[in-house]
C-alpha cells in the first residue's frame, strides 16, 4: 500500500464553485481517500507528505478533444512518417499535455488502445487517454484526406490513420464493430465539412440518416456513445435527433440546435483555440492556403455560438483539437472562454462537465474520496484569475495522476 498525503492545500471544488482553505488529501494506492481539514486527516503512517503551502489543489485537467496521432498539419508530410517517427513524436506530445496538468484526455480520431494501454502500464508518461479509434468518415468527407486526383485506397494497416472511410450502412455496420472490438470508449462520426481535409466544403452535410442511426445502433448495443465532427446547424439537429450524444466544434449552431441539446441532455465540445491558432500560424507550418480560407468560415462564428450555447444551458466540455507543433497552446482555451463565461464554468467544462460525458463521474474531475487521485497544484486561485493555469511555467507546481507525481516545483 502506497499512502500520500497532501497538506496545507486550499481545495478547489468545481461543482461548489469554491476554494475551502486549510485543507488535506490522503491518497492511497492511487485513490483518494480522505479529504478534510488539515487537523483531521491523520499525516501518521503515510509514505510521502507533500506540503503545499497553501498553494490551491485542484482536480487534474481533462481536455476532451485532442488527436494524439495528428502531429502535422501537412497532410503529405503526416503521410509520409513511419509509426517508428509519428509514435515517439505522439508519447512527447503526451508527455507535454501532463506538464501542462491535463490528467485525462479524450482523443477523437487516431489514437488507439495500443498508446492508452502503453500510458496504463506507465510507459508512458501521459494523462490517462479516452480512445475512440479512427473516426468514420463518408468519401470525400472530413475523414478523407485524399487529394482530387489520388484515387487510391489507404489500407496501410501499419499506419495510424485518424479515421477510415465507411459508405453505406453496411460498411458503417461493419467500421463501427471493427472500432468498437478494439475497445473504444465512443465512435465519431464526420458529419459536415471540416478545415483541414481537402475535397469538402464546410458547408457539406456528410453521411445519411441511415448511416448516422448504424453507428448509434451499434455503439449503444455496445454501451458506448457516438460522437459527430459538425459545424452546420442543420447536421448538428439532426444527428442529435438521431441519438449522438455529443458534437464537436458547433461553430455554426443556431438557437434550435441549442434548445435541442437541452432537450436532449447532449454535450458540445467547442475547440476555439485551434481555429485562432491555425489563424494565427497555419500556413507557417504545413496548411494549405484552402485549408486557411475555409478556416476563416469558422473562426468568427466561434466564440458567438460558445455565449449563446453558455446561456442556453448546454454542457460545455474542453476541447482544444490543436494539430502538431500548434499543441503548446493547449490552456489558451481557457483564456478565450473566459472572455464569454465566467472562469469557474471554463473550469468545470475541463472537471466536472468532462467526467459526465466520458462515463468518469466521481472518478475524475473532482477532489473527494473514491476519485482516482488526479490532483494539480497551482499557486493562486484560477476562480479569480485564469491565468493561474494558463501559464504553467509560472504557476503549475505539481502534477500528480493516479497518487504519483509528475511534476513538482513546490
Ligand atoms: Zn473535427
Ligand atoms: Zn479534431
Amino acid at each position: 500500500m502506497s499512502t500520500t498525503l497532501v497538506q496545507n492545500a486550499a481545495v478547489l471544488d468545481p461543482i461548489a464553485g469554491e476554494v475551502v482553505p486549510d485543507q488535506s488529501v490522503l491518497a492511497v494506492d492511487g485513490q483518494i481517500k480522505e479529504v478534510g481539514s488539515t487537523r483531521e486527516v491523520s499525516a501518521s503512517n503515510t509514505d510521502r507528505v507533500i506540503d503545499v503551502h497553501g498553494q490551491t489543489v485542484m482536480p487534474g485537467l481533462v481536455d476532451g478533444h485532442v488527436h494524439v496521432y495528428f502531429q502535422s498539419l501537412d497532410l503529405p508530410l503526416l503521410q509520409s512518417w513511419l509509426p517508428s517517427y509519428l509514435v515517439p513524436k505522439a508519447v512527447r506530445s503526451l508527455e507535454d499535455m501532463l506538464q501542462r496538468g491535463f490528467t485525462t484526455v479524450r482523443d477523437t480520431g487516431g489514437a488507439d488502445f495500443a498508446i492508452a494501454q502503453a500510458v496504463e502500464d506507465g510507459i508512458i508518461n501521459g494523462p490517462r487517454v479516452i480512445y475512440g479509434g479512427t473516426a468514420l468518415s463518408q468519401t470525400g468527407g472530413h475523414g478523407d484526406g485524399r487529394q482530387r486526383g489520388d484515387s487510391s485506397h489507404n489500407d496501410c494497416c501499419r499506419c495510424p490513420n485518424i479515421a477510415r472511410i465507411a459508405d453505406g450502412p453496411d460498411e458503417v455496420r461493419v467500421a463501427a464493430r471493427d472500432v468498437l472490438r478494439t475497445g473504444a470508449h465512443h465512435l465519431k462520426l464526420m458529419l459536415s465539412g471540416g478545415v483541414s481535409s481537402p475535397t469538402d466544403s464546410i458547408s457539406s452535410v456528410q453521411y445519411s440518416d441511415e448511416e448516422i442511426s448504424v453507428a448509434v445502433r451499434e455503439a449503444t448495443a455496445a454501451g458506448r456513445y457516438v460522437t459527430g465532427h459538425a459545424y452546420l446547424a442543420s447536421a448538428i439537429t439532426n444527428a442529435l435527433d438521431l441519438g449522438l450524444r455529443c458534437i464537436e466544434h458547433g461553430n455554426l449552431i443556431d438557437d434550435t440546435t441549442i434548445r435541442k441539446f437541452v432537450e436532449k441532455d447532449a454535450y458540445l465540445v467547442p475547440t476555439l483555440v485551434t481555429y485562432q491558432a491555425m489563424d494565427e500560424i497555419g500556413m507557417q507550418i504545413g496548411m494549405t492556403a484552402g485549408s486557411h480560407a475555409k478556416n476563416s468560415e469558422v473562426l468568427d462564428a466561434g466564440l458567438s455560438a460558445l455565449e449563446a450555447a453558455y446561456r442556453g444551458g448546454v454542457n460545455l466540455v474542453y476541447g482544444s483539437d490543436l494539430i502538431g507543433e500548434m499543441q503548446v497552446r493547449q490552456l489558451d482555451e481557457f483564456a478565450i472562454r473566459s472572455e464569454v463565461q465566467p472562469a469557474i464554468e471554463v473550469i468545470r467544462a475541463a472537471t466536472t462537465t468532462a467526467a459526465r460525458l466520458l462515463g468518469l463521474e466521481g472518478r475524475i474531475g473532482v477532489v473527494e474520496p473514491g476519485a482516482y487521485a488526479d490532483l494539480i497544484v497551482v499557486d493562486g486561485d484560477p476562480i479569480q484569475n485564469i491565468d493561474v493555469l494558463t501559464h504553467p511555467e509560472r504557476h503549475l507546481s505539481l502534477v500528480m495522476k493516479n497518487g504519483a507525481v509528475y511534476r513538482d516545483r513546490l
